[in-house]
């Protein structure tokens, strides 16, 4: 397999990818290490993983290095991203006695009730590239501290970064046959799906996601499926700053390239606000520095994948061929690198694509409505259901929209984050499952019942 560097096409590096026979021994390593790791105190395991937490931190520099090669993303976000993952790391470490330990239900004379958090044994991770500390520490942390032993598999766009994490996790005390790496793509990824896994964990496209939930389903474990989102935003006609909301919600829409599984995909506008923001939204665009991602205060990196490219480009293309206006942007930066440019299109509609499909890059739609009715039926109009966003001065009203709006997150004058301590999942087409809060630390067990009589 040949690794690339997206900012400027240079190969980085290449590997053998894992193959049928590869897959299996590992398979079969993880499963006979399990039972020892799962007999370590459970103290034991939190504090392995919270020295990975502190290699994670002491290898910033150089691990954010590696992910920026060969993802393309800013060298600032790459250290976000490790330091958002630490973070996670410590609420996971922090709560993991309280969530996983036994829970005696009931004692008294003669009988006792307790519920037990079973390890669910080997379990594999499919995961995405987009922010591969994120998502691979969302599921190999808990499923580590609940007792797992894990095959992660990276995307073909992340191995790097895939076996950092191993080499890390390995040096911080976590046995070499209980966290395993297959390096590969789809074809990989379909090995994986053959072998008898006790769970799936998957992170990526709702195709994918679609087809490994059909596949797993005969196997009767556990598959999760954290997928893509068309997140919604409403700007309300309260809101005081329409230049700091301009700015965050920007933000919001063109961190990592839009390529986020939250980022705001489609905004929608209160009329007595919608040309002072979108002017502000436009300027705040058009500071964006965009560059080799190495170089420091560049916000605008390459997109990770080429084929990302002809998506925009098609969204963009089938946008103006309905109405629709570019503020800025609307083209591929012409040289090295796969660049687009950040694009604000206005006089959309949901009979484009660029309203209604997951663009993962830079590219964004605004539209006007004229009260908070047209904005929740707009935004309701999808397949996904991740997250949406309100911004305005009352708590009520943007509650009392988001509680019409059938996602797994709702936002009030924020968006784009994630909590440890919150639940992270999507509705419909955006996955099933959750990974983080205490729901996401015992994703990764089995509660056993004991009726202790005598
Ligand atoms: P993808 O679906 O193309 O690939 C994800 C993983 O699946 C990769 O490791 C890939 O090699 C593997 N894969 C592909 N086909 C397979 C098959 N037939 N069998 C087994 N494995 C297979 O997704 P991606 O491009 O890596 O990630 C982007 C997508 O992920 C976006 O839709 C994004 O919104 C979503 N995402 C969701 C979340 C979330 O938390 N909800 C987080 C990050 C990314």
């Amino acid at each position: 397999m040949k690794i690339f560097n997206p900012a400027t096409e240079e190969l980085i590096q290449e590997m053998a990818e894992d193959d049928k026979l590869s897959v299996e021994k590992k398979y079969e390593d993880l499963h006979a290490a399990q039972p020892a790791w799962r007999r370590i105190p459970l103290k034991e395991r939190i504090t392995i993983l919270q020295r990975f937490s502190e290699l994670l931190e002491e290898n910033l520099e150089q691990i954010a290095l590696i992910l920026t090669q060969e993802i393309g993303k800013p060298l600032q976000q790459s250290r976000n991203e490790i330091k958002g993952g630490i973070a996670r790391i410590q609420w996971l470490t922090g709560n993991a006695e309280k969530y996983l330990s036994d829970e005696i239900m009931k004692s008294e004379k003669g009988l006792e009730e307790k519920i037990s958090y079973e390890p669910l044994g080997v379990i594999c991770n499919i995961s995405a590239w987009n922010y591969p500390y994120l998502v691979g520490i969302n599921v190999f942390v808990p499923a580590l501290l609940a007792g797992n032993a894990v095959m992660y598999k990276p995307s073909e766009y992340a191995v790097l970064t895939g076996l950092a994490i191993q080499d890390l996790l390995q040096q911080s005390g976590v046995h070499e046959n209980i966290f395993k790496v297959a390096v590969g793509g789809k074809e990989v990824g379909e090995l994986l799906l053959q072998l008898p896994f006790d769970g799936y964990f998957f992170t990526g496209s709702y195709q994918t996601g679609k087809y490994i939930y059909e596949k797993v389903a005969p196997k009767m474990v556990p598959c999760q499926c954290e997928l893509g989102g068309k997140d919604p935003l409403y700007v309300t006609d309260d809101i005081s700053d329409v230049k700091a909301v301009a700015a965050a919600t920007a933000d919001g829409a063109f961190y990592n390239n839009g390529q986020s599984c939250c980022s705001v995909e489609r905004i929608y506008v209160h009329e007595k606000k919608y040309d002072q923001y979108v002017d502000e939204f436009v300027n705040e665009v058009k500071s964006y520095k965009a560059g080799l991602p190495l170089e420091e205060g560049v916000y605008i990196g390459p997109l990770t994948r080429k084929e990302q490219l002809n998506t925009i480009e098609q969204q963009v293309k089938d946008a103006v061929e309905k109405g629709a206006q570019i503020k800025t942007g609307g083209k591929k930066i012409e040289g090295k690198g796969y660049y687009f440019e950040p694009t604000v299109l206005t006089d959309v509609n949901h009979t484009m694509s660029v309203m209604k499909e997951e663009s993962f890059g830079p590219v964004i739609g605004i539209m006007k409505v004229k009260d908070d009715e047209e904005a929740v039926q707009l935004m309701r109009d999808t397949e996904y259901g991740l997250t949406a966003s309100v911004y305005g001065n009352s708590k009520e009203r943007a509650e009392k929209i988001l509680e019409q709006i059938d996602a797994g997150t709702g936002y009030w004058n924020c968006c784009d984050r994630v909590s440890a301590a919150l639940p992270w999942g999507g509705r419909k087409h955006s996955g099933i499952g959750v990974t983080l809060s205490h729901a996401g630390l015992r994703a990764f067990t089995r509660p056993k019942a004991y009726h202790l009589k005598g």
